[in-house]
């Protein structure tokens, strides 16, 4: 059975989950750690709960998103797994994070990428990838039929959807995106890149951003 550890970090406030079953083997998820004390709480979370991380996974690559994936790949010794049609995002990340005043370390260039009805394997757990561009061209989420968990990035939140206002973004094809997640049963607990935690069958019947196009 998957277990997740939530944290909030950085000044846009992203949610940083620690993913992990019985096996004790981890994957992160939008590692947006981004100083010592943030590093630190990531890294105590780990220990205390004597966590393996195999895997780090970006669900796009804005920089809020991929701030702390040079500590946690350094310290842990792995790579990052995201959607190569972000791989622009990530080597921006460090300019574009200039421009809110915030410093990052520039994120390592990520080694795996990951398609669309790709698995992620941890553990005796799955992730399933489902390809979601429209906040980005390259967004992904993440889906445990077993568990009834998604992860979400920034296509979905809670009341909410992604901007599509920023270089990458487009509107239809996020709409389009969204179609596809609300295809999932209701009963999935949705875990999104900022903010609370939601389900599809309460964001389909509520949230104004879907109800208006489906
Ligand atoms: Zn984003």
């Amino acid at each position: 059975m998957i277990k997740i550890l939530e944290f909030q970090f950085n000044p846009v406030e992203v949610n940083t989950y620690i993913v992990y079953d019985e096996t004790s083997e981890c994957v992160i998820i939008d590692a947006g750690c981004c100083n010592k004390g943030e590093n630190e709480m990531l890294q105590k979370a780990i220990t205390v709960n004597n966590l393996k991380p195999s895997k780090l996974i970006s669900t796009h690559g804005h920089f809020d998103h991929v701030m702390g994936n040079s500590f946690v790949c350094e310290t842990y010794k792995i790579s990052t797994y995201m959607n190569k049609n972000d791989l622009g995002d990530v080597e921006r990340a460090a300019s574009h994070a200039s421009y809110f005043d915030i410093n990052i370390i520039q994120p390592p260039v990520p080694q795996n990428f990951i398609n669309d009805g790709d698995e992620i394997k941890f553990g005796n757990s799955t992730l399933k990838i489902i390809f979601t561009p429209g906040h980005t061209r390259g967004g992904i989420c993440l889906y445990s039929e077993s568990d009834k968990l998604l992860f979400s990035g920034d296509t979905l939140f809670a009341g909410s959807i992604g901007r599509t206002d920023l270089p990458g973004g487009d509107y239809d094809v996020l709409i389009n995106s969204l179609k596809k997640l609300m295809q999932l049963p209701d009963d999935t607990n949705v875990f999104c890149g900022h903010g609370p935690r939601t389900t599809i069958g309460y964001e389909k019947s509520t949230n104004p951003f879907i109800t208006e196009v489906m």
